[in-house]
Parts: structure tokens; C-alpha cells; sequence
């Protein structure tokens, strides 16, 4: 493969695992962003702190591909747990990421629909960008028996070996602070987990061309006590997404090798 890995990250205490992969080549400067190069494993990377929110991503995903030439792209970072089932520290790899607030907003609720779509009654509302099933596959053999490092003795949390889960995971413009949005997002999709980023890069890469995985740890529970848990556990759990990105970089660059065509 000669074309790069974009590696996204939104905030600094996820970027900050990923110092150990940069190498020694000037910073480019471009659009208010630092790209930097980096290697991992002989895989060439170009590394971004994207910043908050689907549009930030969704240009530092296009820059990434049309103007580094990246070949995939991943994102790694924290989230809010939606399933019961998951604590915070446990993984999700998803296999689809869905937009959660993009649709129709009228008097009896709100309607989801694919972005991009007109938001109009008559057109299909199945929504989210999903990895084909062998991509999900080799994820899943890849993963088989990875353990993720445990969180620090300190923080305040029973000590457990958090787990890997594979999974759809829901992208907005919030940050979900809210038993009752949880209880509903949840209800509503099955989704194991939310944050504000991957289904912009995703949509993005499915325009482009190019494969692309998003990768989460859960740094809260996306409930009454998201923003307390938020602040609490997000150093500690980052490095569990960034751990991630280790072991699933050779399937996005399998992926690439065989090529994709642009879809519309
Ligand atoms: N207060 C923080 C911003 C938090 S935004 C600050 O000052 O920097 C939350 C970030 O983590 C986003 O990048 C999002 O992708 C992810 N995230 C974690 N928990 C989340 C939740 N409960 N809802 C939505 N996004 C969440």
C-alpha cells in the first residue's frame, strides 16, 4: 500500500495517545488544523485533532483524502454508552454509525433520515453507513482475545477487564447528558453507544471512496452524569480507543488494497 491512514481525533486527550506514532516531518498547517505524519508498523499515517462536532469532521475528513491522499480513514476516540449492557472503559468498534439528528422535526417528533436525503414524508428513512459483513468479519478475528488495557487503580470505578463490542454507534451535534435521550436513543436504534464525530467521517469516506472504521471507548454513559464522568474518565479511556487503532489498522489497509469504487 503506498497511500497513508487518516487517523482523526476530536479532542487532545485522544490525540494524545496518538504522539507515539508521529514522526519527526514538519507539522502542515492548513484550514486552522495540524496534520502530521506518522508511521505505525511500516503503515504510513497522517494524524489530526479534528475538534467537536460533524462539520469540523467533515472537512478534515475531505482535506485528509482529497488533499493528503489518504487511502482510509479512522476515527478513535471516547463516547457516550447507550446499551445497558456496557460500562464505561468498554469498547465499541462499530459496524454501522448512524446520523441521529438529521431529519424531520415536526409537531408529533422527530423523523431520521439518511443525511443528505430530502427530510420529506414518501422517502425511505433507513439511515447509517454499515462495513460490509467480511470487513466486520476480519474485525472481529482480528479482535478475538485483545484485551484492553484496565483503567487506572484510582479512578473511582470497580476494577474489571473492560470489553471489546461491535456495534452500530450514533453521531450528533450534541452531547447526549440525559437518561431519557439515552433511554430513547437506545430504544429507538439499538445503537451501543453516542458521540459527535464518526458518521460524518464516515459519510465522507463512503462518498470518497475509501474504507473507513470508527473506533470508541466509553468515556461515560451518556445519562444524567455524562458531563461529571465525562471529565472524569476521558484521559484514562482514550487509550483504550488508541490501543484499538494498533490492532485494526492492517484490516483498513487489506480494505483499501482491494479498492472501492466512489459511491454516490
Ligand atoms: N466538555 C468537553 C466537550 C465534550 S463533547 C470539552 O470541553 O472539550 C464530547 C466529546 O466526546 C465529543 O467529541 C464526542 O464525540 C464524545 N462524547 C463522549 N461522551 C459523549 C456523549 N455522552 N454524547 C455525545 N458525545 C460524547
Amino acid at each position: 500500500m503506498s497511500r497513508p491512514v487518516g487517523l482523526i481525533s476530536a479532542l487532545p486527550a485522544e490525540f494524545s495517545y496518538f504522539e507515539d506514532f508521529v514522526d519527526s516531518s514538519p507539522v502542515v498547517r492548513e484550514a486552522g488544523w495540524e496534520f502530521r505524519n506518522g508511521v505505525l508498523e511500516d503503515i504510513p499515517l497522517v494524524i489530526v485533532e479534528a475538534g467537536l462536532g460533524k462539520v469540523q469532521t467533515a472537512v478534515v475528513a475531505t482535506l485528509l483524502i482529497q488533499q493528503f491522499g489518504c487511502g482510509g480513514l479512522i476515527f478513535s476516540g471516547v463516547a457516550g454508552g447507550l446499551s445497558p449492557d456496557l460500562a464505561i472503559g468498554d469498547a465499541v468498534v462499530a459496524t454501522r454509525v448512524i446520523q441521529h439528528d438529521y431529519g424531520a422535526l415536526a409537531a408529533d417528533g422527530f423523523v431520521r433520515y439518511q443525511p443528505g436525503v430530502p427530510p420529506l414524508p414518501g422517502i425511505p428513512t433507513d439511515h447509517g453507513y454499515a462495513l460490509d459483513t467480511d470487513v466486520v468479519d476480519t474485525l472481529k478475528s482480528t479482535l478475538h482475545g485483545f484485551r484492553l488495557p484496565r483503567l487506572p487503580g484510582h479512578l473511582p470505578i470497580e476494577d474489571r477487564q473492560p470489553t471489546v463490542n461491535f456495534g452500530t454507534i450514533l453521531t450528533g451535534d450534541q452531547f447526549v447528558n440525559s437518561e431519557e435521550v439515552r433511554n430513547r436513543l437506545f430504544g429507538e436504534t439499538g445503537a451501543l453507544a453516542v458521540e459527535m464525530e464518526g458518521g460524518a467521517m464516515a459519510q465522507v469516506a463512503e462518498r470518497l471512496g475509501v474504507p473507513w472504521l470508527v473506533l470508541r471507548t466509553l468515556s461515560d454513559l451518556a445519562g444524567v452524569d455524562s458531563h461529571i464522568d465525562f471529565n472524569v474518565f476521558t484521559s484514562a479511556v482514550a487509550s483504550g480507543a488508541a490501543a484499538l487503532v494498533r490492532e485494526v489498522l492492517p484490516v483498513i489497509v487489506a480494505k483499501e488494497d482491494e479498492g472501492e469504487p466512489a459511491k454516490q
